[in-house]
């Protein structure tokens, strides 16, 4: 896979590059055929300029204005700047030419007369850039003066740059894909060594890391993501392997207990006092089960994230409807407190907020008896809130964050005899984040609690 990539990578860009220098090679050679050719037509109007004045055609023959200057020009022009020049008549019948073209003639083309511009053609094996203007006699035409220059050398020149530019395209193109190739592996060798690191990475050796470069470029951001994703992996399986285990071990306490005062039963024969006594003990034993059950159902339905559809709920009428319900359940006084007299509209889930309420009034309820008092509020700052307040025995500072872990259950609780799973709290943890309700807790040994529900502006 890795090599597909490098490859693919360097085939794009040479690609981009192949395109990007044929149309520099086609400018360049483009702007020398211009400026070649521009300059040889530039030449040529001088010629013509030079030539026009100094030729005329008188009843059919050939006059020279300064004959001698004309044959010297000529002879010079001849070994110097190969330059061909022929007179014919207004029916390009030839009537004198310059020696160097020899046997040949030029092109006679009336046409490009009128359009005064250059062309460029073969005479014998030579290529020239020819010309073609008429001659006039006291405003008269009598025929037509042909001039050409020889175009061999600036061919020469063009098919010389053609020649290096069409030998060095492949050589470059192919160069580059080389070192792109190149560059593109060893850019993405540490990804090979990402992926044999994670490939090797397993449920067994979860605490293994990708070894980490130090650096914040792309690369470096990657391998810190995958080694945060295995260390929440790792510590995700921890709490599941110690959740498990906690789940077992309580459901084997009461299960215990109920095999040994069955044990006990059926021992001897016993009075009809001590055997209602027993069944009573393994009846708690099974309730203390049936609630664990009851719970850890409940966890698994909040981890199945079944309550995320949410719906417009007035607040003031549910939570007053709410303390009363748990008060009577509990047999112990609610007190409801609205801080706001307009009805509060809240986008949740009813379910979800109910469960998560019963659970703290329960708790609020239990951990405060009846001496103490309990009080559910609501109210607005800039977003909705609402608090369940007690007076009972308040939660050390060092447990506040341990409560909300399933199965935990603070000493005091135990030694009390308090009924409780420990999975309340885990419970109400796991919908609130599901509703994206912020809770808190605050708490003073001996004082009090206040668990506080805080709605998000986009709930
Ligand atoms: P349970 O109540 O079944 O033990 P929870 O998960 O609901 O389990 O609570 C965990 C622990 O947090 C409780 O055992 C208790 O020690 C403590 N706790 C919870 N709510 C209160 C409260 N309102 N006042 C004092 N302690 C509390």
């Amino acid at each position: 896979m890795n090599r597909s990539y490098k490859e693919r990578i360097a085939r794009r860009l040479t690609l981009v590059t192949a395109g990007i220098f044929f149309l520099v090679f086609l400018l360049i050679y483009l702007v020398a055929n211009y400026t070649v050719v521009h300059n040889i037509d530039r030449e040529l109007q001088l010629e013509i300029d030079k030539h026009k004045g100094e030729i005329f055609l008188v009843n059919g023959k050939i006059r020279f204005l300064h004959m001698d200057e004309w044959e010297e020009m000529e002879h010079t022009q001849l070994q110097l700047n190969p330059i061909f020049i022929e007179i014919v008549d207004l029916e390009g019948n030839s009537m004198d030419r310059s020696p160097n073209l020899g046997e040949n003639h030029l092109t006679f083309s009336p046409e490009k007369s009128l359009a005064e511009e250059a062309w460029t053609q073969k005479i014998g094996s030579r290529e020239v850039r020819q010309r073609q203007i008429p001659l006039l006699t006291a405003g008269k035409q009598e025929g037509y003066l042909l001039l050409a220059k020889s175009f061999a050398d600036s061919r020469e020149l063009l098919d010389n740059l053609r020649n290096v530019l069409l030998f060095i395209y492949p050589l470059i193109l192919v160069s580059l894909y080389l070192s792109m190739r190149y560059l593109a592996g060893k850019s993405i060798e540490p990804l090979e060594l990402i992926s044999q690191k994670t490939n090797q990475i397993t449920q067994q050796n979860l605490n293994e890391r990708v070894p980490e470069t130090g650096s914040n470029d792309e690369i470096g951001q990657l391998t810190r993501a995958i080694n945060n994703l295995l260390g929440r992996l790792e510590q995700a399986l921890q709490r599941e392997k110690q959740f498990t285990s906690d789940a077992s071990h309580e459901l084997r306490t009461p299960l215990a207990v109920l095999r040994g005062t069955l044990e006990v039963l059926i021992r001897k024969p016993r009075s009809a006092e001590e055997y209602e006594l027993k069944v009573k003990t393994a009846l708690v034993s099974i309730d203390r089960m049936s609630a664990m059950i009851d719970q850890l159902l409940a966890l698994a339905r909040v981890e199945n994230g079944k309550n995320l559809v949410k719906e417009e709920l007035e607040l003031i009428t549910f939570l007053e409807e709410l303390a009363d319900s748990v008060s009577v359940e509990q047999g112990q006084r609610i007190q409801f407190q609205s801080l706001v007299s307009l009805p509060i509209y809240e986008r949740t889930n009813e379910k979800s907020l109910e469960m998560i309420l019963q659970n703290l009034l329960e708790n609020a309820c239990k951990y405060t008896g009846s001496s103490g008092e309990v009080l559910l509020r609501v109210g607005k700052d800039t977003t909705a809130f609402i608090e369940v307040v007690d007076t009972g025995t308040g939660i050390a500072s060092e447990h506040l964050e341990q409560i909300f872990d399933p199965f935990f259950r603070v000493q005091e609780a135990l030694d009390h005899g308090i009924p409780g799973t420990g999975l309340g709290l885990a419970i109400v943890k796991k919908l609130a984040q599901e509703s994206s309700i912020q809770l808190s807790v605050s708490s003073e040994k001996g004082k009090g609690s206040t668990f506080r529900l805080d709605f998000n502006e986009a709930s």
